[in-house]
């Protein structure tokens, strides 16, 4: 990656959510086109790639903290920073991690489709506890701003 002078560019934090949205949804549904995938596959990739994002957030120290709740807050703070939303997060004395998401820009605005859509965020999620913890999750999304109509979108993660 080359080496870019953040201070000479003048349009940083300018990129409106309907322009995130819109290259978003069309890098995935351009992969899916291009690879001839069904909607369900397309859905994998960009969990998949969510994944990778979030190892990679962990691994470059973007995200970082002593234990599983301070990393948390840490991503927390990186999503307010980079403006994707507003992030809380609670664990149970069983290890179950719930992660909410106001403002989720995933998925914010969108016609309803009665089934849940923030694959990239669930990926995310997921791969920065894994990468930390070293061990695998499985991560469900169970309220969503844009798909169901809820105030959050709301992510579950069992050990
Ligand atoms: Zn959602």
């Amino acid at each position: 990656v080359r080496a870019v002078n953040n201070a000479a560019c003048t349009l940083t934090n300018m990129v409106s959510v309907e322009v995130f949205q819109l290259f978003r949804s069309l890098v995935f549904e351009s992969i899916g086109q291009s690879l001839g995938l069904n909607g369900e596959v397309v859905d994998q990739v960009e969990y998949a790639a969510g994944v990778a994002i979030g190892r990679a957030l962990a691994q470059n120290g973007t995200v970082r903290g002593e234990s599983l709740d301070l990393v948390m807050h840490g991503l927390a703070e990186f999503y307010a920073r980079a403006g994707l939303g507003s992030m809380y997060h609670s664990l149970d004395g069983a290890g179950m991690l719930t992660v909410g998401l106001y403002e989720c820009t995933g998925c914010m605005g969108m016609e309803l489709v009665h089934h849940p859509v923030c694959h990239l965020e669930a990926g995310i999620i997921r791969g920065v506890v894994s990468e930390f913890t070293g061990h695998e999750f499985s991560i469900r999304e169970v309220n969503c701003i844009g798909g169901l109509g809820d105030s959050a979108c709301v992510f579950e993660l069992t050990p």
